[in-house]
């Protein structure tokens, strides 16, 4: 990029950041997302690392957001009134914790909050007065707000002793009054953050009054304040300052059991302990009665932050945990064209990396040409992409249009130059032999929740498939693996680690095998159905296709029409048959267990079972789920109050959390193995 361009950048980006800057803060009411705001605060911090001789010195990136406005008196904070620096994974909260007990040189303790979504005040107290109380603005200078502020119910005029400090705080609207005032107000506001800080700005304090703001004291300072910042919080309390009651104090160097035993309601632990305390407060966030937008994790020697200091735009012993928005706002790049297994044709924008529900997302899928229709999109459109759950990203709406034309789709396959068909709303390569659908397949075989064989990924598999060693199903399993010796990546032991992967694989179930096969229709939930209807061996299966009627499957609960007629005419293909066989000869299960051994003990009856990690013998985990269920018991994807069991392994996620708050019985992998009498 020349350097014009990237001058005329930084300058756009500055001019907009300011603007919205005005909106957000003095009016509050912002024109964009803080999506999109903090996408192009981040490109302009970007820019101005990689170029830093074109950063302004007045950039938004190196000072705070100003508030200010011109309705109320001006006044200078005594202390600095700054904003925070942010991460939005735990990896970037750990690797801020080693650089700032590197840069104070010594082993800290961290306090860690809830962050108030509401409107940043600081209130300054004399002789235990509240003589004044004043907006962020600029961070040095603000706004006096006094007679507003001093109509909130919950912010002292008479401290309990007779004592000068100074507190910062967030003034916020709870959530349960936000709908029945915005009504009366004709919907003016978007949240109950931009509420409460407009009706903060009023000019009739008598107007205030009516709105139940409320407040949480988050920071103290005064001359005598020098030890830590529980101290100081413990302090502002008995002078009769509301504080949250949720807070996390983390040390691996600090006996903190005092501590714990003074407020039932603070949690304490190591450093590590850091990260479950933030899960846990990710997922009752949506429970609390109040919005918050994220965490702030603290410093709590003060000495320390004294040596840690400030930058012009937040303090360096402070660093926000902001919560992702399951969405994001990024720019098109491209627009390629991915064939699937099946031969699927499937648009996907490549764009610019974006943060979102605690990955970086770079892909976004775009389904089909009506969708990108529906959307008007063509490639350096800016787009809004959301990820619920665990979906790929989607593209939601455009927000800006730049391209001169809606995308197409091209005429031909991008891999093997077929022409491309149009069946229903999707374009497909029909080329038997295209590379990518071929690769597709073979990639899906060996997968997770498929065969699973350990060692042969993506990138091995391809390095097989160029090498002509690998070309369908069946050379999984008769291609030689010492063929590779000599090869680069591929010493003795990865060799020997293939070859156990794909001996392992020859165990797995029936139902993983035919699930594996890629047939379009055929999924786990459409083997499962074949297997409980009786169609425990491929053989059974085959000599149903082979007899040409699709009713004994469309007479199965769960399998429609189209699905039977398309698993006949697939399993009729004699490629997919020379697959069968070769697969058979290797030694695959193609037999359901439960046509061997029909009488397993009932020991599950009346049971909920879930799962959660990973285990030595079930992989994939669901396979432990698949002997609950044939041991007469239910299996939930989720623990709930109906949930009785739940199996955890090593790398067990949130699902034990719940489990344990809810009573729920805990069972190792050895214990399960005993309970269900499996050998
Ligand atoms: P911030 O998100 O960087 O956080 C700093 C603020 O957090 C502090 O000033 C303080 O008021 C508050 N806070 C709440 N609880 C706290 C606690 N326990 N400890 C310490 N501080 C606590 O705030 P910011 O600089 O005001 O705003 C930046 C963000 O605001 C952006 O990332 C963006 O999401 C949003 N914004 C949006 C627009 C828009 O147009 N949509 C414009 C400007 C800013």
């Amino acid at each position: 990029m020349d350097r014009e361009r990237i001058i005329k950048e930084i300058a756009e980006l500055s001019e907009k950041l300011n603007r919205y800057q005005y909106e957000y803060y003095v009016l509050s009411r912002p024109s964009v997302s803080d999506a999109e705001y903090d996408r192009l605060f981040d490109r302009l911090v970007a820019l101005e690392k990689q170029y830093p001789d074109l950063a302004q010195p007045d950039s938004p990136t190196q000072k705070v957001g100003s508030d200010l406005s011109q309705t109320f008196p001006e006044f200078t904070h005594t202390i600095p009134v700054l904003s925070l620096d942010k991460a939005y994974t735990f990896s970037e909260i750990k690797e801020w914790i080693v650089k700032t007990e590197k840069n104070a040189k010594e082993a800290l303790s961290f306090v860690v909050e809830e962050k108030i979504d509401g409107a940043s005040i600081v209130l300054y107290y004399k002789d235990g007065l509240l003589v004044r109380a004043v907006t962020r603005g600029n961070g040095f200078v603000g706004n006096d707000i006094t007679g507003n502020v001093k109509t909130i119910r919950a912010v002292p005029l008479k401290l309990h002793e007779p004592y000068t400090l100074t507190v910062r705080g967030e003034i916020f609207l709870p959530k349960k009054y936000f709908s029945e005032i915005n009504a009366k107000l004709d919907g003016l506001y978007a949240n109950p953050r931009n509420l409460a800080s407009g009706t903060l700005r009023r000019v009739k304090s008598s107007e205030v009054s009516l709105v139940p703001l409320d407040i949480f004291i988050y920071e103290g300072f005064a001359g005598d304040f020098t030890s830590t910042h529980i101290e100081i919080l413990e302090t502002c309390e008995k002078l009769g300052f509301k504080l949250n009651n949720t807070l996390g104090i983390f040390s691996n160097a600090k006996d903190l059991s005092g501590i714990a035993k003074n407020h039932p309601t603070w949690s304490t632990g190591r450093i590590d302990d850091i990260k479950s305390f933030i899960e846990h407060e990710t997922e009752k966030r949506k429970d609390l009665e109040y919005e918050i937008d994220g965490l702030v994790i603290k410093v709590n020697e003060i000495p320390s932050r004294d040596i840690l200091g400030y930058t012009g735009h937040h303090p360096r012993w402070a660093i926000a945990f902001k919560f992702e928005s399951p969405e994001g706002v990024t720019k098109v790049k491209k627009i390629e064209v991915q064939i699937g297994r099946t031969g699927r044709a499937t648009p996907v924008a490549r764009v610019e990396p974006v943060h979102i529900s605690g990955s970086v997302i770079t892909n976004v899928t775009l389904h089909n040409q009506e969708y990108i229709d529906m959307l008007e999109l063509g490639e350096g459109d800016v787009i809004v992409v959301s990820k619920r759950g665990d979906v790929i990203p989607s593209c939601e709406y455009v927000v800006e249009h730049y391209a001169e034309h809606i995308w197409k789709f091209p005429v031909q396959c991008p891999s093997c130059s077929a022409n491309l068909e149009k069946i229903g709303a999707h374009h497909f390569c029909t080329n038997d032999h295209c590379e990518a659908k071929i690769l597709g397949r073979l990639f899906f075989f060996a997968g997770k929740g498929q065969m699973d064989i350990e060692n042969l990924g993506p990138e091995t598999i391809y390095f097989l498939y160029k090498k002509n060693l690998v070309k369908n199903l069946c050379d999984i399993y008769t291609f030689q693996p010492d063929a590779l010796t000599g090869e680069q990546g591929f010493g003795e032991k990865k060799i020997q680690l293939i070859k156990q992967g794909i001996e392992k694989s020859k165990q797995q179930p029936y139902k993983i095998v035919l699930q594996s096969l890629g047939i379009p229709d055929l999924g786990p939930k459409a083997s499962e159905l074949l297997i409980d209807a009786g169609y425990t061996s491929m053989d059974k299966l085959l000599a149903m296709v082979d007899a040409g009627d699709p009713s004994p499957l469309v007479s199965i609960p769960g399998i429609g029409d189209k699905t039977a007629q398309t698993i006949i005419n697939e399993l009729s293909k004699p490629q997919i048959r020379n697959h069968i066989a070769g697969l058979r000869k290797a030694g695959l299960n193609f037999k359901a267990k439960k046509e061997e051994q029909p009488d397993v003990e009932q020991v599950c009856i009346g049971q909920a079972w879930c799962v959660t990690g990973s285990f030595e013998r079930f992989k994939p985990r669901e396979l432990s789920m698949e002997e609950v269920k044939k041991r007469g018991g239910n299996v939930t994807s989720s623990v709930s109050s109906k949930t009785t069991h739940l199996l955890a392994g090593p790398g067990a996620g949130s699902k034990l959390q719940k489990a344990q708050e809810l009573g729920i019985k805990i069972v190792n992998e050895a214990e399960f193995i005993e309970m269900l009498k499996l050998e």
